[in-house]
Parts: C-alpha cells; sequence; structure tokens
C-alpha cells in the first residue's frame, strides 16, 4: 500500500486504491467521521470509520490533535463538500493529544491567543495557509531572478562595519556583558573580543551587494536582517527578511521597473498556485471584517486586491509633486493629518503615505527624488543638488514595502557626503574602492519579504506572517 499525502489524495486520481495518509486529526464527529490533515494543503481528507470495529482504547485517543496513521480504500464521497474519502480497515495513533490540556481546538481562536502559541498554530487552518503562501513566496522571489540572469550573493549576517545607518544594531560579541575589558580611556576593549572589533547583526546587504554587483553585474542577496526597532508596531519585527537585489549600469528608471516588474511576477505566482490557501484567507478576512464598522471595511477583497496590483501600473510621482498633493490634501472631517507637512524636505509619515496611496492614487505608488537629507549617505545625488535618486513603493494597508536608490558611483560627491555626515571613512574603505576602480551607475533595492506576505495574505500585523516572531521583550521561542 502506497503512503499519498492529503493533497495527493484529494486529487482523485488514486480513486479506488489502497492507501496509506498520515496526519493530525482536526474534528471528529457522530462517531464516524475523522476529518485529518498533514499541512499540504488547507483541504481535509474525511476519513469514514466503523466505530464499532476498532479497539475502545485505540478509540479514546482519538481526538483533535492527534497525529495518525490511517489505511484504507479511496471511494467516491456519498457526503457533500468532498469528492473522496477513505473506507478505513486500519488506524494506527502515533500520539493522541489530550483534549483536557491541548491549546488547539476546533473553535476559532483569537491570533494574539495563538502567537503565544506560536510552537503550535501552524496546526490552524490560518496559519498553515499563510505558510504556505509564505513558502510560494519565496520560491516565487528567488525563480523571478535566476529566471531573470541573477545571480544569489550570500551577504555576510556579522558585520564589522556600522555605516549603513538604516536602523540600531544587535551587537554580537563574546566578551563579558557585565565585566568587558576597558581600553585606557575607559571604552570596552573590542581588541580582546573575538573578532578584534565591535560586530554588529546586519540592517542590510545593500552595501556587501553593490560590490557583488559590481563584478557580477546583476545579483540580489535574501536572507534575515536584524533592527533593534524599539517600536511595537504591525509593520516591524526585529528580524526580517530582505530581498535586495543589485543591478550594475541600471539608472533610478530601471530600479523602478525592476521593483514593479518583481512584485507583480511573485504576486502573480503566488494567485497561480495558492489558489486555495487564498480564497480560505479571503473568506477569513471577509468574516472579520463584518465586525469591523462600515467606514473600517476593506473595499476590495483579497484575490482582487492581489489582482489589481498585478495588473496595474504602479503610479510614480517625485516626492515634491506628492508634498503639494499633501498640502492641498483634506484627509478626512478634521482636515488636517496628524503630522502637518508645512515645509519641502520633512520626512513623509506613514498617514502620509497611505493617504497618497488608498485616498489620492488608489493603487500602488512609486515615490522618488526624495530630499538628500532625510536619506543615506549613499544614493546618487540629483543635479539640483537638493534630491537623491531615491525611490520608496508604498502599498495599500501597508504603506512603504519597497526602499531602494541608484547609488552615488562618484568617489568626490561620495567623499564630500561621507565627511558631511562625520562618518568614518577607514570603515568603509572597502566600499570606497568600488567608485576607485571601475566605477559605474548602480542601483539596487530592499524589501521586506515580511510586507509582502502581510499583503499577499491579507493579514494586518507582521508577527502573524513570520513562524517565529522577534518583537521587543518576545524571544519565547
Ligand atoms: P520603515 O520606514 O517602515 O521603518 P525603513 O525605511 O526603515 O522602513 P529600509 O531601510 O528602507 O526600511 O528597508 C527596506 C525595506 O525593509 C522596507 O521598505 C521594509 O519593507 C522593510 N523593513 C524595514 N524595516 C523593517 C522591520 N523592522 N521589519 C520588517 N520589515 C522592515
Ligand atoms: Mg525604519
Ligand atoms: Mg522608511
Ligand atoms: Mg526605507
Amino acid at each position: 500500500m502506497n503512503t499519498f499525502s492529503v493533497k495527493e489524495l484529494l486529487s482523485t486520481n488514486h480513486l479506488h486504491q489502497e492507501v496509506v495518509v498520515n496526519g493530525w486529526v482536526k474534528t471528529y464527529r457522530s462517531n464516524r467521521f475523522i476529518a485529518l490533515n498533514d499541512g499540504s494543503t488547507i483541504n481535509n481528507i474525511q476519513c469514514v470509520v466503523n466505530f464499532e470495529d476498532f479497539d475502545e482504547n485505540l478509540l479514546k485517543q482519538i481526538n483533535t490533535g492527534a497525529a495518525l496513521k490511517v489505511s484504507g480504500t479511496l471511494v467516491e464521497s456519498q457526503g457533500r463538500g468532498q469528492k473522496v474519502e477513505i473506507q478505513v480497515k486500519e488506524i494506527a495513533v502515533h500520539g493522541g493529544a489530550d483534549p483536557e490540556v491541548y491549546p488547539i481546538q476546533p473553535k476559532k481562536h483569537s491570533l494574539e491567543f495563538l502567537r503565544e502559541k506560536a510552537h503550535l498554530r501552524v496546526r490552524t487552518n490560518t496559519f498553515s495557509a499563510i505558510m504556505r503562501v509564505r513558502s510560494t513566496l519565496s520560491f516565487a522571489v528567488h525563480q523571478y531572478f535566476q529566471k531573470n540572469g541573477f545571480f544569489y550573493v550570500h551577504t555576510p549576517i556579522v558585520t564589522g562595519s556600522d555605516a549603513e545607518g538604516a536602523g540600531e544594531m544587535f551587537r554580537v560579541s563574546t566578551l563579558d556583558a557585565k565585566n568587558p575589558p576597558l581600553t585606557q580611556e575607559g571604552e570596552i576593549d573590542y581588541k580582546e573580543d573575538f573578532f578584534g572589533k565591535e560586530t554588529n547583526l546586519t540592517v542590510s546587504g545593500q552595501l556587501e551587494a553593490e560590490t557583488y554587483a559590481m563584478g557580477l553585474g546583476k545579483v540580489y542577496t535574501f536572507g534575515p536582517t536584524f533592527r533593534a526597532e524599539n517600536s511595537n508596531t504591525s509593520r516591524h519585527l526585529a528580524e526580517f527578511w530582505m530581498i535586495e537585489p543589485e543591478v550594475a549600469f541600471n539608472d533610478l528608471d530601471a530600479n523602478m521597473d525592476l521593483a514593479e516588474d518583481f512584485i507583480k511576477y511573485v504576486i502573480n505566482y503566488t494567485l497561480e498556485n495558492c489558489k486555495e490557501d487564498l480564497e480560505f484567507l479571503e473568506q477569513r478576512l471577509i468574516a472579520e471584517e463584518k465586525t469591523k464598522p462600515q467606514a473600517e471595511r476593506s473595499a476590495m477583497p483579497l484575490i482582487e486586491k492581489l489582482k489589481f496590483v498585478s495588473e496595474n501600473t504602479f503610479k510614480r510621482v517625485s516626492y515634491t509633486e506628492a508634498i503639494d498633493i499633501l498640502r492641498k490634501s483634506k484627509p478626512n472631517k478634521k482636515k488636517q493629518f496628524k503630522y502637518i507637512i508645512d515645509e519641502w524636505g520633512a520626512d513623509l509619515q506613514s498617514e502620509h503615505e497611505r493617504y497618497l496611496v488608498e485616498k489620492h492614487f488608489k493603487c500602488p505608488v512609486i515615490l522618488f527624488d526624495y530630499p538628500a537629507k532625510i536619506k543615506a549617505f549613499y544614493m546618487r545625488l540629483n543635479e539640483d543638488g537638493k534630491t537623491v535618486r531615491a525611490m520608496d513603493i508604498l502599498f495599500p494597508g501597508i504603506g512603504e514595502i519597497v526602499g531602494g536608490s541608484q547609488r552615488e558611483e562618484r568617489l568626490d560627491v561620495l567623499m564630500e557626503k561621507i565627511k558631511a555626515l562625520d562618518i568614518d571613512e577607514k570603515e568603509l574603505w572597502w566600499y570606497l574602492d568600488l567608485r576607485k576602480f571601475g566605477t559605474a551607475v548602480h542601483s539596487g533595492f530592499g524589501l521586506g519579504f515580511e510586507r509582502l506576505v502581510l499583503f499577499a495574505t491579507g493579514m494586518g500585523n507582521i508577527r502573524d506572517v513570520i513562524p517565529f516572531p522577534r518583537t521587543p521583550q518576545n524571544a519565547e521561542f
């Protein structure tokens, strides 16, 4: 007898065969039906059991959450709701799950409750669907780049430079934290540390990816990134995965084209390959929306929203145009934003970003040519001397999903910037070498993978789209 996954059995290709399947009990009812799921699909296989034929002690163990091995004949189902079912001949219990203490019962649990059970929540329909979508999306990421001639570069997790300035860093050290060796000046003596200097977890692989783009041409990195963000938002994690392509000879326009094409590809791939999970998540959202006041409900169902993004051109707007729009806008009854933008040069807050996307343009927006003083040192200065070739992509319900730029390729301009910002140029000697030897126009972007998963699943909190979320005061698992 062959062992199959639930997904294979439901495909109906094995009708009338003797089959074996392993899985966890979702529900059982009328002493006759066991719904079994093994994680391969959102749907369960119905197992029809003549309970009289089985030992009482064995039957007692068949509770929600128990792991079973079931053997029998795959037949057409008489009942509604499923095409096939198993007429069970044998059951073996891998492991029971005492209903008195097993937390994941067949009822609706709150997302907050499930966050405390992060090791078990993947056994719920919602989390198994999210994690299958996440896996599919990550495959699509690699597929897109590999198909398009990019090389995957593994940039380091531990870095010796903290010049990027993208976020607060986590120190990596083998020194005794309570009693570190000190220099004569009373500062921590990193010479005694494992690497002989101060080291941190990476906040972005960009600078290293740039070095590889200047040799391999088209590269991407896709790995974990760490920021000691001391804020508890629904969009920030302390450990998240970032996708960072970098392309030699691409300017900002080509960079925007790449980002838009990439996002559309991975969303489309997910629409094609995660139909059932997306339908499930959409129904879940529709039920959730019904509990909200009308004004807060989302206008578009999940799948329609994904199709909309994959089929429509993103609106490209310069920072200066956006500021003009925001100054003239009346976002709500009170007719103003919480944070009023009164001068050119101010950084946009998420209320402004979301207004532009959700109310004004009603589509994803690419904002470009930001004021130099609110962006990182490595971005290409425009001829106006005030703005840089930066772009952010803003998404409905999310805000910023991508941050990217054309990089400053001119050594003299870069050096001036580094001096003005008081960055230690010795730390960046290797980065500056790229401008000394065979420099060229190049550009890239960073996309937070979890923000993409948030968008694709319609979930509202970033803690619910990564297996084990890392946030302030939370590293239980
Ligand atoms: P934000 O303004 O949301 O804090 P950022 O401008 O600090 O983001 P970048 O340095 O531009 O972020 O990083 C590139 C992308 O990485 C962002 O567009 C976002 O998608 C993602 N990202 C940044 N910080 C986080 C985080 N703490 N958790 C999850 N994703 C993040
Ligand atoms: Mg940030
Ligand atoms: Mg930002
Ligand atoms: Mg950014």
